[in-house]
This record gives C-alpha cells, sequence and structure tokens, in this order.
C-alpha cells in the first residue's frame, strides 16, 4: 500500500535560527497527526544539519530541494548526494518547475541526479507538471507524459519504492490559484496509468502521488478525499507549523 506524505518545500526562505524554529514548530505539532501519515521538511542547503538536529529521532523527515548531478569533485558551488546523506537527509525534491525555468534542469540532469540519489540512499520527490501555456492549449496531459516517460524509463520498479511523483501545476504555485481537485485528480490518475503501462499494475498502485500548487489547510481536505491524490508539497503554507500541520490533518 501507498504511503500518504504530505511535504514542506521551504525553497529560499527563513534564516538558519529561523528555520530551526520552524523545524521546533513542526515537531512539537507532529503529535496531532495520524501516525501513518508521513512528514517531510525540505529546507535549504544551509539549514540541513542543525534542522537534523531538530528532527532526528522524531518522525519528522529531513529533505532537501536539490541535489548536484555529480558524485563529487570541481564543480564549485554544488551540493553532493553524500553530502546531504552525511547531514541526514532521508529524501531530495528533484525537477521542481522553479529549478527546471530558473536553472536549466533538464531530462537528462535529473535522470542523473535521481541515479546518484538513489545510489546514496535517498528517497527522491519528482516533481512533474504542466505550465500554464501548456494547460490553455489543453496539453496537459502530454507533458506530464512526457516529463514522466522521458526520465523514468531510466529507472526500474525496484527504483520506483524509492521515487514519490509530486504533481505540480506551474499555473499553481505561489499563485494563490489551486487546481480543483477534480482537475489534480484526473492528472493524477493518468499519471498512475501511465506507470502502470511503464512498471505494471502494483508499482502504479504503490507510488506516492502527491499534489502541490497553493495547497493549504482550507483546501487540502477535497484534494486529498480524492483516490490518486496520496498528499502534497507545500511551499508557501508550509513556512508556518500550523498551517503545515493542519494540511497533514486533513487526511
Ligand atoms: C511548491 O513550490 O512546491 C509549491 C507547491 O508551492 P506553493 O504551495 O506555495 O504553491
Amino acid at each position: 500500500m501507498r504511503k500518504n506524505i504530505v511535504a514542506g518545500n521551504w525553497k529560499m526562505n527563513t534564516t538558519v535560527p529561523e528555520g530551526v524554529e520552524l523545524a521546533k514548530a513542526v515537531v512539537a505539532a507532529s503529535a496531532q497527526v495520524p501516525a501513518e501519515v508521513e512528514l517531510v521538511i525540505g529546507t535549504p542547503f544551509t539549514h540541513l544539519y542543525p534542522v537534523n538536529e531538530v528532527v532526528k529521532g522524531t518522525r519528522v523527515a529531513l529533505s532537501a530541494e536539490n541535489c548536484a548531478d555529480h558524485a563529487k569533485g570541481a564543480y564549485t558551488g554544488e551540493i553532493s548526494v553524500d553530502m546531504l546523506t552525511s547531514v541526514g537527509c532521508q529524501y531530495t525534491i528533484l525537477g521542481h518547475s522553479e529549478r527546471r525555468q530558473y536553472y536549466g534542469e533538464t531530462d537528462e540532469k535529473l535522470v542523473e541526479k535521481i541515479k546518484l540519489a538513489l545510489a546514496a540512499g535517498l528517497k527522491v520527490i519528482f516533481c512533474i507538471g504542466e505550465n500554464l501555456e501548456e494547460r490553455e492549449a489543453e496539453k496537459h496531459f502530454a507533458v506530464c507524459e512526457a516529463q514522466t516517460v522521458n526520465v523514468l524509463k531510466n529507472f526500474t520498479a525496484e527504483d520506483m519504492k524509492n521515487i514519490v511523483i509530486a504533481y505540480e501545476p506551474v499555473w499553481a504555485i505561489g499563485t494563490g490559484k489551486t487546481a480543483t481537485a477534480d482537475q489534480a485528480e484526473e492528472i493524477h490518475a493518468f499519471v498512475r496509468k501511465v506507470l502502470a503501462d511503464m512498471f505494471g499494475a502494483q508499482v502504479a498502485d504503490d507510488t506516492t502521488i502527491l499534489y502541490g500548487g497553493s495547497c493549504k489547510p482550507s483546501n487540502a481536505k477535497e484534494l486529498f478525499a480524492k483516490p490518486d491524490i496520496d498528499g502534497g508539497l507545500i511551499g508557501g503554507a508550509a513556512l508556518k507549523a500550523e498551517d503545515f500541520i493542519g494540511i497533514a490533518l486533513a487526511f
């Protein structure tokens, strides 16, 4: 059975002291959330070590927001997967639309990053999603299928045990404009069918598919009630422990 996950993506927000306080508040409030819902917080690289000091031994897992596409060496400014595991990371987010849009994250680079992350023992939250122009041109199914197939065809059913997919329509990220539960569900069900064609029905059924895009406590219940929506990747609302936990309580 697939897991329900609520994962925060803090992006480039909070100083280290603020991030540590936020992590403490999330841990303190996490007891309210049913044990079967996995909680993950994704923080900037600078925060990982001190935030791990707060979350280790608790039910809150730690995620990075990216990793390098090389294992080590002369790649100034980059952060390797071994560096991430050495500070307690269990997850990394990869392929976020902001990285695809602003930092030239291509499918090829994502394949390399996911390979390195899985080999290092990290779980991956792999993001897909169409932009507004693609949605208006009714290309959203084709875009999500291509993003999924182009990258995941390089991986096995075994690898899929450590890959979570996050469907994040770009037009809904940070805009306050959430996809309706029906819009999200139709893509989630479609992506699950794509996974079934690639890896078989069991893998498709076992893969957690998160929704991301202006998810908040007020809309999470309707989204999470859908059969193929297994949780959320949360940006803005993850910056307040009360809202983040409020979303997790929607299950
Ligand atoms: C995100 O960027 O992953 C995200 C879902 O952001 P927001 O919740 O702020 O729309």
